[in-house]
C-alpha cells in the first residue's frame, strides 16, 4: 500500500487535478493507495484572511468569502459530469453556508478564537477532498472518502494541534479491518480533538496527515506530490542553479525541513522514520522526474554538503550585561520564560564568557519575547547588572546542512569566507553537536545573495558567477561586450566562469537586468532603458545585490571615477581603464586601495598604462615576490607614438593627429596626450604602484607644445594652432633626423623622481624601433640591474583596451 499526497498547486485548478487523476489512475493499477489532498492552491490564506478581516469588523471579509466560493464551484462545474454534479454540488453550498455563518459571528462580535480559526481554516480540505473524491468516482476510479477528523486525534492546541498517535492508531486499525476500495481519499490538514471539536496540523500540515497515515498502516512509501521536482539543494525560487537531490537521510531532510524547507512540513519525517518507511517526492507536473528519496541511509556519502535552506523573518534578542558571569540560573530563568510563553526558539549561542545569551526567534514572537524577559529580569535591570534584552529585527537563518559534515574540515572556514567576500555580514553562528547543521544569522536582505554564494561555493562544481554593471559603452565598451560575448562558453566550459553582464548605462539611459542582460540586443535593451543616473546606478547594484559583482568604467570621466569609493564600500570590485581615480590626488589613490583591501574587493585598472599590456600585474608581481623598482623608462602613450612614427617631412603635423584621434589611438580630447598629461598620469600610477608616494604636480613636463597650444580650450582651437606652428613641429622632426634620431615621447622614474618629454632617439636604444602605436616599458629593479625587464607591444586601441579590462575581470574570477 501506498500513500500519495497532493500539494495545494497540485489540486489548484481542473486541469492539474485531472493530472492528479491520471497519476493516481496508474497507481492504482499496481497499488491500494491512500491518497491525501491539500486545499485548492491559496484557499487556506484565503480562509485565514477572511477570518481576520471578519475579526477587525470590515466587511470585506465577504468579498474573500465569496471568492472562495467561486474558486470551488468553478472547479465543480468544469470537473465533474453535469449529471453527477447535484450532490456534490448541494454538499458544497451546505457546507458553504456553515462556513459564512461562521463568518458572520466573527464579524458580529468582532473576534475569532483559535478554536474558531481551525474550524474555519480545515473548510480548504474539507471541500477539495470532497470535489475530488466525486471526480474520481465519476471517472470510474473504485474510490472511498474517509473524513480525516473521524481518524486523527489530537489534543487542544488549535493551530497545531499535537496528536495522539495511540488513539489514531487505533481508530486507523478499525478501518484497515474494512474491506478498502483501491483508493481511500483523505482531507489532509484536518484532525479533531477528543471532545470532537475540529483541530488543524499547523500550516503545511497535509504532509503530516499523509505521514501519519503511512505509519500507521505501514506503508510501503509515502509520496508526496508537489510542484517542484523534488527537495532540492536549495530554495528553487531564490537559487536558480538549485537541483533536485537524489537521495537524502531522514535526519537530514528534517534539518532541511526545519530551516526552511518548505517542501516537506517538517514534522512529517518522525512517523514515517520510526517505521522506515521511505518518503519518496515527486513533482505532478513532471511525473516522469525522478524526484528525491528520503531513507534511513544514502550512498552519496562524498557530498558533505547537501542542502542549503534559511527561514526569513527572524529576529535576535540578546541579554548582556555584567551580572550575569558566572551565575548559575540565568539561563534557565530566560529560556524558562520564552518556554511559559510558548515562544519557539530557533537558535541558540552563548559566547563562553557568559557574558551574553543571544537567541533567534519568529519577528512575531520578538516584542512578547522581549517584555516578558524584560519583566523577569526586571530586578537585575534595575541594578544595571543585566541590561535591558536588546532586539534587532529584519534578520534571516542560513544553514548549510549534511550528515557527512562531520568528516569533513573546513567548511566553516569556506562558508564564512564566502559570505564575508561577498559583504554579507554575519551576526551569529551555530553549529549543532551532530555537526550536521552549520547555521548564520544574517540580514534578511542579503538572503538571496548569500544562498547563491553558498551554493556556487558547495554545488556548482566551481562555476563562479561573475555580475558585471558596465558604465560606458562607446569605444572601448562596445568591443568589451563583443569580447564577453565572443567569449563566454569557453570562459564557462575552461575557466569555470559564468560572466553575466546585468546592468549598461552610456550618458543618457542606463538598463538593468537581473537575469542578465543578453549581448545580441544589448544596443536596442539600453535605448529602452531609465534615464541615467550615476548615483541611481550605484544604489541600484547594491539593492540587486548580487554576489560577485564587479563595476567597470569604461569611461574617462571624473565624476564616475569619484563614485567607486562607494562600490568599494559595498564589497563590489572595481575594474576601469579610466585613470583620474589613480591620478588623482595620493590621498585618494591610497585610500581606494585601503578600501579594496579593507572589504575586500579588487580595484584592478590594468589598461591605466599601456593598454592591454600586462603592465601593472607584472610590477605588482615584482614587488610581492620582494623585488623593489629602482627605475622605469618608458614610452607610454600609444597615441603620441602614432603620431611620431608617422609624422614626417611629407606630411602635415595637425593631419598625423587627426587620423590618430580618427583611429581611435588619442584621448577623446587629443590634446591631454600631446601636453603630456597623459603620459604624466601614467608613469604617477607607476611610480605609486610601485610603492612610492607622489603627486602629479611633483612630475617634470618638458612639452613640446607651444604655449599658445596648450592654452587652447576646444579640440577644434587646439587643431587650429597645431596648424598654425606647423613650422615648430617640421623643425622638431629636423633636428632630429640630422641627429639620426628619431623623436619619442619618453617618461622617466628614476631616483624618487618622475619626468616626461619629446626626446631624440639614437638609433641603438630599445626605443628607437618602436613601430605604430606600440608601447615600450624597462623595468630597472634590484634583481634586474643591468639589463631591465622589457614589456612591449600594442599600447593603444579600444579592442586591446578592452582586453585588458576583460583580463582584470578574469583576475576577479581567480581570486
Ligand atoms: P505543496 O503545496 O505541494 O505542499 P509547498 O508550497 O508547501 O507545496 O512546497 C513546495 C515549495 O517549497 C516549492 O514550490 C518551493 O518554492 C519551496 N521550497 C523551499 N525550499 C525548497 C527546497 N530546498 N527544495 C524544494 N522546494 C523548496
Ligand atoms: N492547506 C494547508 C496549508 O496551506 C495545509 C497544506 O497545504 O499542507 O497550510
Ligand atoms: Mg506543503
Amino acid at each position: 500500500m501506498k500513500v500519495l499526497k497532493f500539494g495545494g498547486t497540485s489540486v489548484a485548478n481542473t486541469e492539474n487535478i485531472q493530472l492528479v487523476k491520471n497519476i493516481v489512475q496508474q497507481e492504482a493499477a499496481h497499488h491500494k493507495l491512500c491518497v491525501v489532498v491539500s486545499a485548492l492552491g491559496g484557499v487556506t490564506d484565503l480562509l485565514l484572511d477572511s477570518a481576520f478581516l471578519a475579526s477587525q469588523q470590515q466587511e470585506t471579509y465577504q468579498k474573500t468569502f465569496n471568492l472562495i466560493e467561486k474558486k470551488h464551484l468553478e472547479v465543480v462545474k468544469k470537473l465533474i459530469p453535469i449529471q453527477q454534479q447535484s450532490t456534490v454540488m448541494s454538499f458544497l453550498k451546505q457546507e458553504l453556508n456553515t462556513l459564512e455563518t461562521l463568518l458572520d459571528g466573527a464579524f458580529l462580535i468582532g473576534e475569532t478564537t483559535p478554536k474558531l480559526l481551525d474550524k474555519v481554516l480545515g473548510y480548504g480540505e474539507l471541500l477539495s477532498s470532497k470535489i475530488i473524491h466525486s471526480y474520481f468516482t465519476a471517472e470510474g476510479i473504485s474510490c472511498s472518502y474517509k473524513d480525516s477528523r473521524q481518524l486523527i486525534k489530537t489534543n487542544t492546541q488549535f493551530g497545531k494541534a499535537l496528536v495522539d498517535f495511540e488513539l489514531t492508531q487505533q481508530n486507523l486499525t478499525q478501518q484497515l479491518k474494512e474491506k478498502a476500495n483501491q483508493v481511500s481519499l483523505f482531507p489532509g490538514f484536518v484532525a479533531s480533538s477528543v471532545s470532537g471539536d475540529s483541530t488543524t496540523l499547523g500550516r503545511g500540515g497535509s504532509d503530516y496527515t499523509a505521514a501519519i497515515l503511512a505509519a500507521a498502516l505501514n506503508a510501503e512509501v509515502l509520496e508526496i506530490w508537489t510542484d517542484v521536482s523534488g527537495m532540492f539543494t536549495a530554495n528553487p525560487k531564490l537559487v536558480k542553479q538549485a537541483i533536485a537531490i537524489e537521495e537524502i537521510s531522514y535526519q537530514e531532510a528534517m534539518e532541511l525541513s526545519h530551516f526552511g524547507a518548505k517542501v516537506i512540513y517538517p514534522p512529517t519525517i518522525q512517523p514515517v522514520l520510526e517505521k522506515e518507511i521511505p518518503i519518496h517526492i515527486k513533482n505532478t507536473f513532471l511525473p516522469k522526474e525522478k524526484g528525491t528519496v528520503i531513507t534511513k541511509n544514502t550512498n552519496g556519502k562524498n557530498r558533505p554538503v547537501r542542502g542549503i535552506s534559511h527561514i526569513e523573518n527572524i529576529s535576535l534578542l540578546s541579554l548582556e550585561g555584567p551580572g550575569m558571569v558566572g551565575i548559575p540560573g540565568i539561563s534557565k530563568r530566560f529560556f524558562e520564560v520564552l518556554s511559559v510563553n510558548n515562544i519557539s526558539v530557533v537558535l541558540i549561542t552563548q559566547a563562553s564568557s557568559e557574558h551574553s545569551i543571544c537567541i533567534a526567534v519568529d519577528s512575531k514572537d520578538a516584542v512578547k519575547a522581549k517584555e516578558m524577559l524584560d519583566q523577569s529580569f526586571a530586578y537585575e535591570i534595575s541594578l544595571k547588572r543585566i541590561h535591558p534584552v536588546f532586539v534587532e529585527n529584519d534578520q534571516a537563518i542560513i544553514a548549510l546542512v549534511g550528515d557527512n559534515m562531520k568528516n569533513h574540515q573546513g567548511l566553516s572556514g569556506k562558508m564564512f569566507s564566502a559570505l564575508g567576500k561577498n559583504n554579507v555580514n554575519i551576526r551569529v553562528i551555530a553549529q549543532g553537536a551532530s555537526e550536521r547543521n552549520i547555521s548564520a544569522v544574517i540580514k534578511k536582505e542579503d538572503v538571496k545573495k548569500a544562498l547563491n554564494t553558498l551554493h556556487e561555493r558547495f554545488f556548482e562544481e566551481n562555476v563562479k558567477q561573475l555580475n558585471l554593471f558596465v558604465m560606458g559603452v562607446g569605444n572601448v565598451g562596445a568591443k568589451f561586450l563583443n569580447q564577453i560575448q565572443q567569449q563566454k562558453k569557453f570562459l564557462k566550459e575552461n575557466l569555470k566562469l559564468n560572466v553575466r553582464i546585468i546592468a549598461l548605462s552610456n550618458s543618457r539611459k542606463m538598463y538593468f537586468q537581473e537575469g542578465g542582460i543578453s549581448l545580441q540586443k544589448w544596443e536596442e535593451s539600453l535605448s529602452q532603458g531609465e534615464k541615467a543616473d550615476k548615483q541611481l546606478f550605484f544604489e541600484k547594484i547594491k539593492k540587486i545585490n548580487l554576489r560577485n559583482s564587479i563595476f567597470v568604467d569604461n569611461t574617462a570621466n571624473k565624476l564616475i571615477a569619484d563614485t567607486y569609493a562607494q562600490y568599494l564600500k559595498n564589497s563590489i570590485s572595481v575594474v576601469t581603464c579610466n585613470k583620474i581615480a589613480s591620478s588623482s590626488a595620493y590621498e585618494n589613490y591610497a585610500e581606494l586601495k585601503q578600501l579594496s583591501r579593507d572589504y575586500n574587493a579588487p580595484f584592478l585598472f590594468e589598461t591605466n598604462v599601456g593598454a592591454g599590456l600586462p603592465i601593472i600585474d607584472t610590477l605588482k608581481n615584482l614587488i610581492a615576490s620582494g623585488d623593489k623598482i629602482t627605475k622605469i623608462q618608458a614610452v607610454l602613450s600609444g597615441s603620441l607614438n602614432f603620431v611620431f612614427n608617422n609624422f614626417d617631412e611629407d606630411r602635415e603635423f595637425v593631419n598625423v593627429v587627426k587620423q590618430a584621434q580618427a583611429e581611435g589611438y588619442t584621448e577623446p580630447d587629443p590634446k591631454i596626450d600631446l601636453s603630456g598629461i597623459d603620459v604624466m598620469r601614467k608613469i604617477l600610477i607607476l611610480a605609486r604602484e610601485s610603492g612610492y608616494q607622489l603627486e602629479l604636480d611633483h612630475i617634470q613636463n618638458k612639452s613640446f607644445l607651444p604655449e599658445e597650444c596648450l592654452k587652447t580650450k576646444n579640440a577644434e582651437d587646439f587643431f587650429k594652432s597645431l596648424e598654425t606652428h606647423k613650422a615648430h613641429f617640421n623643425q622638431l622632426f629636423e633636428s632630429a633626423q640630422q641627429n639620426n634620431s628619431r623623436l619619442k615621447y619618453v617618461a622617466q622614474f628614476d631616483n624618487g623622481k618622475a619626468s616626461v618629454g619629446l626626446e631624440e632617439i639614437p638609433a641603438a636604444h630599445p626605443f628607437y624601433n618602436l613601430d605604430g602605436k606600440d608601447n615600450i616599458v624597462l623595468f630597472y629593479t634590484e634583481r634586474y640591474v643591468d639589463q631591465p625587464l622589457i614589456i612591449k607591444g600594442a599600447g593603444a586601441g579600444a579592442e586591446v583596451t578592452a582586453s585588458g579590462i576583460f583580463a582584470d575581470i578574469i583576475r576577479i574570477g581567480n581570486y
